[in-house]
């Protein structure tokens, strides 16, 4: 018999919600889980890593990746700024080996990813009051305000999207959140001491 698929687990949510946080909590507590490491045109921040955090390319290398048919998803985020996207080679041969492998990406990303893998599991993360989100965003100081206003934008017509997830988990407090994701994840079959999965 064949060895099982792995799957795909999407998690989305506006700017400011914290999913960076729950994401390297969920990496640590599940190890078996594989992140999709991201390429786009936005420059690093301080303390980002390149293959790490994203892989960082020109405008002239995304588009090559893109005429070559590398990503399995790719839009521009925020008002037409930078390209982000998803590659083939960062999902596809670990499915088959039957690994998860969880991408970080936004809305629309997520409406490719669904159309290609309809069984992925889709999970939103929200805040408990959206003003949350722009106290955050401020706090973090590290962006303009024209640039804080955009994403509160983008953050807002996000939130009326959330109704394209499976899962939606409100981020009041980290490990209740947590413990949702885990519980999600689970339930969907993922399994953190085996990379072989349940069926799907
Ligand atoms: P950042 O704050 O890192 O500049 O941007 C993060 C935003 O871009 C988030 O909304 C995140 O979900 C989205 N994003 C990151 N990687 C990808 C990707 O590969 N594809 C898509 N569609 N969105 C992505």
């Amino acid at each position: 018999m064949s060895q099982a698929e792995g799957q795909l687990v999407v998690l989305s949510g506006p700017s400011g919600v914290g999913k960076s946080t729950l994401l390297r909590r969920l990496l640590t507590d599940f190890s078996a889980l594989i992140p999709s490491i991201s390429a786009t045109t936005r420059p690093p921040r301080t303390g980002e890593t390149p293959g790490v955090d994203y892989h960082f390319l020109s405008p002239e290398e995304f588009e090559t990746s893109k005429k070559a048919d590398r990503f399995i998803e790719c839009c521009q985020v925020y008002g037409r700024e930078y390209w982000y996207g998803t590659l083939e080679d960062e999902v596809t041969p670990r499915l088959t080996h039957g690994k998860w492998v969880i991408l970080e990406i936004d809305v629309e990303g997520t409406l490719s990813i669904l159309e290609r893998y309809p069984q992925a599991v889709t999970i939103f993360v929200e805040p408990s009051d959206p003003a949350h989100l722009e106290e955050r965003l401020r706090g973090r100081g590290t962006e303009s305000p024209e640039a804080i206003q955009r994403r509160l934008e983008v953050a807002h017509r996000e939130l009326r999207q959330s109704g394209h997830y499976r899962h939606r988990v409100v981020n009041d407090l980290v490990e209740d959140a947590l413990a949702n994701i885990k519980k999600i994840l689970t339930e969907a079959g993922f399994s953190n001491d085996s990379t072989e999965t349940a069926s799907v």
